[in-house]
């Protein structure tokens, strides 16, 4: 008796008293499940709407590409190096340093921080979208671009077929003079001069292109023989001629007098290769 006694007793007490305790636990942990649901909601939220940026932004890369491509333009770059290359500008307009942050452009819950691709040689005049041809500018900044850059325009031209170390040193005395573009001759133009062609022009393209120094590489109407028509659309500020060339081409010196582009001669030394003195050792 006395234990049940004490059985039926204490359970009461028991009862009594924590029971408050214990609906306020209950109280907490449900505080704490929708405080979790909601918390599990934004996640989920912020994730959708991450996801739906990047499916934005992916898609608008990938137009960007195509419409590239279908306007025959030399060259490409990911979206990372466009996100390295803007890290490397400190997130500023490479003109008038506004910084990122106070340019962003909200929309539909997505924001889009606005530094837009500026091509330092414009498409319209032969650049290519590779990243050595991008400058991040704000867009007052793009849109005032004027017809001169801030830095000079270098050109040289030639076939390069294949591409020596003899090319590297005029690229690379020429890039001293500003943004180097290199005139790239077409394969008929090779055929007619040598009578055969290495590699066609979109791999001589690509293997130039590929070269850091290198900002844009353009095609030429060159069936004149020279490379004038290229020299009339890109309209450089320098003219580099290559070390075996003293004389300047007479059509291309009259586009050069009239354009006010200054012409260089025996720029990157003398002649230390040729590209037919290398096939021709293959042969
Ligand atoms: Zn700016």
């Amino acid at each position: 008796m006395v234990t049940a006694t004490r059985k039926r007793g204490r359970p009461r007490a028991v009862r009594e008293e924590p029971q408050p305790h214990f609906d306020e636990q209950l109280i907490a942990n449900r505080e704490l499940e929708a405080a979790l649901e909601t918390y599990v909601e934004h996640v989920e939220a912020a994730a959708l709407a991450n996801a739906a940026k990047r499916n934005i932004k992916a898609k608008l890369s990938a137009n960007r590409r195509r419409s590239m491509i279908e306007r025959g333009v030399v060259g490409t770059h990911t979206e990372k190096q466009w996100l390295q290359l803007k890290e490397r500008h400190g997130y500023k307009c490479a003109k008038c340093g506004t910084p990122e942050t106070s340019l962003d452009v909200r929309l539909d819950e997505l924001h889009f921080a606005k530094l837009t691709k500026d091509h330092v040689l414009p498409i319209s005049r032969g650049g290519g979208d590779n990243i050595e041809n991008i400058q991040p500018l704000c867009r007052s900044c793009n849109s005032r671009k004027h017809a001169k850059f801030d830095e000079p325009i270098v050109c040289v031209s030639g076939g390069m077929d294949c591409l020596h170390v003899g090319h590297l040193d005029l690229f690379d005395s020429a890039a001293r003079y500003g943004r180097l573009v290199v005139i790239l001759n077409s394969d008929e133009f090779l055929i007619r001069k040598k009578g055969y062609r290495f590699m066609p022009w979109q791999d001589r393209a690509r293997v130039i292109l590929a070269l850091n120094i290198v900002t844009a590489v353009t095609p030429v109407d060159d069936a004149d023989g020279t490379v004038s028509e290229a020299l009339r659309r890109v309209r450089p500020d320098y003219f580099c001629n290559g070390g075996d060339r003293t004389e300047p081409n007479e059509a291309e010196d009259a586009i050069c007098r009239e354009l006010d582009i200054h012409q260089l001669f025996n720029v990157g030394g003398g002649k230390t290769r040729s590209s037919s003195e290398i096939i021709g050792r293959l042969r």
